[in-house]
């Protein structure tokens, strides 16, 4: 199988931190000896992406940058060395585009922590272009049989919630607290949860992700905007009032970082999988030792949890709202991801 592969590309690109993007035509590159090139169809816009743009995070980005770190597409070209994909194949590239596959971290399949990572759309150029570059040991593998816009926002936003469910230790039958919950981490993390078997509390704001989340399974919806006392709410919220077993604290906000640690249940864990800029934790010392509180971060996934993340989507158990716009459009999507108005996730076509 072959395919023409143009020498030029439409791609959205940050000039300078803080923006404006540019969408432009730049040249479509070559991929490396352990590289593929992947015509990206579909990419989920995540919030980090908008971090990103805005430069706020410690970490800095390469500049010029192409963001975007949910691509689903084709493999059009490969390098020398890769024999386990062929032209024609579905790949999806994620947060962590390579890693060194040899140090402590990447021996033991904590890939997100080599020290050598790269990072799709923040150190290497990532998914909004229509041609992307990918180290082939690490793009998601993609069953033929799966839609390539749906599945997108699965590739960050999907592995990052399987993962932090599963760094939570929280077991079925018990409930997890989502926070942000009307976001696209928080949409995708209330159907992994309930696949899992655990039940929700959502908390969020506003009408739309209200309505959200009880189409996604939430048994109640805390209004933390509206709410006289959140703490007390939650806690509420779960059967005997003793508080969920795990929170999942994905809000791009510094106050529920600091809120958790008074409504999980004791014995309970806090995982914390947002990224609000400055952001500080905290959490009373007295309580979080009488009630045996554990307190974590959860950072993506590694190759495994991917696969399997992909696999409960595939199995249509993950069913989540998502709209698609034109790649055209993106400056338009992180106008209403800082204003806290997407319920769900938007996926850009990079044909458009
Ligand atoms: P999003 O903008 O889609 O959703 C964030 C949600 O948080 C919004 O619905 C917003 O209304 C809600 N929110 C704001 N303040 C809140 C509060 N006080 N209480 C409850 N909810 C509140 O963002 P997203 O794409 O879901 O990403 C969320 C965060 O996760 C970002 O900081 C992103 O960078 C980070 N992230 C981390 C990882 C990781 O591996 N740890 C991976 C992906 C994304
Ligand atoms: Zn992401
Ligand atoms: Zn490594």
């Amino acid at each position: 199988m072959t395919t023409e592969i143009p020498k030029k590309q439409m791609a959205q690109v940050i000039e300078k931190t803080g923006g404006p993007l540019q969408y432009k035509e730049i040249d479509v590159q070559q991929p490396g000896p352990d590289e593929i090139l992947v015509n990206v169809k579909f990419s989920g816009v995540c919030h980090t992406d908008l971090h990103a743009l805005k430069g706020d995070w410690p970490l800095p980005t390469k500049l010029p940058l192409v963001g975007g770190h949910e691509g689903a597409g084709v493999v059009v070209a490969r390098g020398e060395l890769i024999k386990d994909l062929e032209l024609g194949d579905h790949v999806g590239i994620k947060w962590i585009n390579g890693s060194c596959l040899a140090c402590d971290f990447c021996q033991q399949s904590d890939e997100p922590l080599c020290a050598k990572a790269l990072l799709s759309g923040y150190t290497v150029d990532g998914s909004f272009q229509q041609y992307a570059i990918a180290k082939a040991a690490h793009v998601a593998r993609i069953p033929k049989d799966i839609d390539l816009a749906g599945v997108a926002p699965v590739l960050c936003a999907g592995i990052t919630v399987y993962k932090g469910l599963k760094e939570s230790g929280a077991k079925p039958g018990q409930t997890v607290a989502i926070v942000g919950a009307g976001g696209g981490l928080g949409a995708l993390a209330q159907q992994y949860a309930k696949a899992m078997g655990l039940r929700t509390i959502a908390i969020d704001t506003g009408y739309d992700k209200r309505k959200v989340c009880a189409e996604l399974g939430s048994s109640a919806f805390i209004d933390f905007a509206t709410s006289k006392n959140v703490v007390q709410e939650v806690k509420e919220a779960t059967e005997d009032g003793l508080g969920p077993h795990a929170v999942l604290l994905l809000a791009v906000s510094e106050r529920p970082f600091q809120q958790a640690a008074e409504y999980v249940r004791a014995r309970g864990s806090v995982v914390c999988i947002g990224l609000p800029a400055g952001a500080y934790l905290k959490a009373p010392v007295f309580d979080t030792v009488i009630k045996m509180i554990t307190i974590k971060g959860s950072y993506v996934g590694n190759r495994k949890d991917s696969s399997e993340a992909l696999d409960f989507y595939r199995r249509g158990l993950i069913k989540f709202p998502y709209k698609v716009v034109g790649l055209s459009e993106l400056q338009s999507v992180y106008e209403l991801m800082e204003k806290g108005a997407i319920a769900g996730r938007y996926v850009v076509d990079t044909s458009k």
